[in-house]
């Protein structure tokens, strides 16, 4: 065996150790939200998901899938060139504006996709002078672009406003420049960022608040995300960095960032994750657009995923979620996945959570809502949660 097939054996024995291991499972998803997946004996099992982030079904719907056929037949594939060469088509300037429009912002970037989005916007806005403060359940990809950056980077703990100010208060004057990042709607526990407190710390201490909303853009705030959410209720926020992704509530793929004319004019001749990669494909983009259509108009579908979640979180006995995301935190990863495969054999797909994409000792279910889900579904479910799993291992 040689030294590189031994050292990829030893890691996996390792991991599969500790219950660590991912393995991929095919799956084929179906109408209603119901997933076909594959048995390790080949058997095909028809699931109902709950762990689907296309959370209006918009990759399921025929206007934007007709958008997308459309502009393969009319644009072809693919975009054939970097934004910055020739891969800045109509479609995909047309994109930056609808964005732009949604989010209220003056300007739109579009990327590959949401982590190459922080990929790229961080190390623009931040070098190795500054110093960057990250909460410590942000996203993988806010964590990776601090890195890319090579700032000084600091976390503050969850939500903890008065973390961050303490760290700013002595830590700020050493740097020129200082960026708050967080996600708006958090994708492993679906509580929100405290915006109004942050844009007050941010302010305070000259720092550029940044969001990660990939969990709110499609479903809160009238589709605008959970920035536009916190501002409808009356609070004082600004947040002069917003990003997102194209790829859950929107359906299909890609990410953006949205902030002024200037910053986006920056970000454009920056970001490396921008500059050196190839434009969206035209399909795509026109899906977006469609999709965006959708979200603009039907306010009906838009609110569906959390009255979803709020059923079911009623149902179980938790608090009311803010977000189309539920997670029950069992805490060790080999009881967390035998849950999972409890609700699997009654034919529901929960995924199980586990270090490190959640700290140690808080494996969890992960329970997302969509506009799919039936009412029985989510009553089966609950039922099923809150019998087999709430009560029975209780302390
Ligand atoms: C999914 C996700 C991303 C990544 O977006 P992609 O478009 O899938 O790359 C970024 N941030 C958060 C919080 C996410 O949940």
């Amino acid at each position: 065996m040689s030294s590189l097939d031994a050292f990829a054996a030893e890691k996996l024995q390792d991991l599969e150790a500790r219950s660590l291991r991912r393995r991929l499972v095919e799956t084929e998803r179906g109408a209603d939200s119901r997933a076909v997946r594959r048995g390790a004996d080949g058997s095909r099992r028809t699931l109902i998901s709950f762990c689907c982030n296309d959370y209006l079904n918009l990759s399921q719907n025929p206007a934007v899938k007709q958008a997308m056929v459309q502009a393969a037949l009319e644009f072809g594939a693919g975009a054939g060139a970097s934004r910055l060469v020739t891969g800045t088509y109509p479609l995909v300037t047309a994109l930056e504006e609808r964005l732009a429009r949604l989010k209220k912002t003056e300007a739109a970037v579009v990327f590959g996709s949401g982590y190459l989005t922080n990929l790229g916007v961080i190390p623009s806005l931040a070098g190795s002078r500054d110093l960057i403060l990250v909460d410590e359940l942000a996203h993988a990809c806010l964590y990776g672009g601090a890195q890319l950056a090579g700032a000084k980077v600091v976390v503050f703990r969850h939500n903890d406003v008065d973390h961050a100010a303490d760290l700013l208060a002595g830590m700020r004057a050493d740097h020129p420049r200082a960026l708050l990042l967080t996600d708006g709607v958090f994708s492993m526990d679906g509580d929100l960022a405290p915006l109004e407190a942050l844009t007050r710390v941010a302010r305070a201490h000259d720092a550029w608040l940044m969001t990660d909303d990939a969990h709110g853009i499609g479903v809160l705030g009238e589709g605008r995300g959970s920035t536009a959410a916190q501002i409808m209720e009356g609070r004082d926020i600004d947040v002069p960095l917003q990003m997102g992704t194209l790829s859950k509530a929107v359906g299909v793929y890609g990410g953006y960032l949205c902030a002024s004319q200037s910053v986006v004019d920056f970000v454009k001749t920056r970001a490396r994750s921008f500059i050196y990669t190839t434009a969206l494909p035209p399909p795509c983009v026109a899906a977006c657009l469609a999709a965006l259509d959708i979200i603009e108009d039907d306010a009906e579908l838009r609110d569906r995923p959390l009255a979803n979640a709020r059923l079911f979180a009623s149902l179980v006995g938790l608090a009311a979620p803010h977000s189309t995301i539920i997670p029950l935190v069992l805490g060790d990863p080999e009881r967390t996945l035998a849950a999972s495969r409890l609700l699997e054999e009654h034919g529901f797909l929960v995924s199980a959570i586990r270090p490190p994409s959640v700290p140690e000792g808080t494996a969890r279910l992960r329970f997302t809502f969509t506009a799919a889900h039936k009412e029985e579904d989510i009553k089966r479910l609950a039922e099923l949660v809150h019998d087999k799993i709430m009560i029975r291992d209780a302390p």
